[in-house]
């Protein structure tokens, strides 16, 4: 994790109490407790960003040629996660943007978030991973938010309930591209990346239509026993 933008989000504040525990605070996001208990990922390889030691294999037809995520999602950052996607705390994803943004290193030319499907769009009224975006977008020179490019066809069930056959038969044409990628750098966005099942299903097709470099970003990854429900 690059600690000197973590700090520097944890340090700044957010708003007179704790964005985790509530306590009273001033002049910092989290108390001393709840930033001890963000669960940074060691080591993580930088292309499936999971934990590695010299040599890291990626999983079994991994398609993104980067991820970052800085933390294991378990802990304290469901917690946070929790609050963005089913609290409605609109505001933890564009400074969550902000810090990966600022963590990031590459040349993007288009930040595109995992949509979701209409109707669960529609249940949630707002997607996470454009929240998160739109936190990222203005921190990359010359990276371009585009919001319309990527669709989801078909409302699959949480990837995280279904086996790992049945999430890749799940997301078989579950999306479509709408826009020439062609030659482009893309950085697909979401809160957590769980089996990674999503962006592989994502980065294949920007692929297939020409797309120079498909990276990915994500505030949490499941990883081992973590990788649970979302
Ligand atoms: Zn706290
Ligand atoms: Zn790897």
């Amino acid at each position: 994790m690059s600690t000197a933008s973590w700090q520097d989000w944890l340090d700044r504040g957010l708003g007179g109490h704790c964005a985790l525990c509530e306590s009273s605070l001033s002049g910092v996001a989290l108390c001393t407790h709840c930033r001890h208990s963000l669960p940074a990922l060691p080591q993580p390889c930088p292309v499936c960003a999971l934990p590695m030691q010299a040599f890291c294999a990626h999983p079994a037809g991994w398609r993104l040629d980067s991820l970052y995520a800085p933390f294991i999602y378990s802990g304290s950052v469901s917690v946070l996660i929790g609050r963005l996607k089913f609290h409605r705390q609109r505001w933890l994803g564009r400074v969550i943007g902000r810090v990966l943004g600022s963590a990031l290193s590459g040349h993007f030319d288009w930040c595109m978030p995992v949509p979701l499907h209409r109707r669960r769009l529609a249940q949630r009224g707002f997607n996470q991973a454009l929240e998160i975006a739109s936190g990222i977008a203005p921190s990359i020179d010359g990276m371009r938010l585009v919001t319309g490019g990527l669709q989801r066809l078909r409302n699959t069930p949480p990837q995280a309930q279904l086996s790992v056959k049945a999430r890749k038969t799940n997301l078989i044409g579950c999306f479509a591209v709408n826009a020439n990628v062609e030659r482009l750098r893309i950085l697909l966005v979401d809160d957590v990346v769980t089996t990674g099942s999503t962006l592989t299903a994502l980065a294949t097709l920007l692929q297939q239509r020409g797309a120079a470099h498909v990276g990915g970003v994500a505030f949490a990854r499941a990883i081992g026993r973590h990788a649970i429900k979302v």
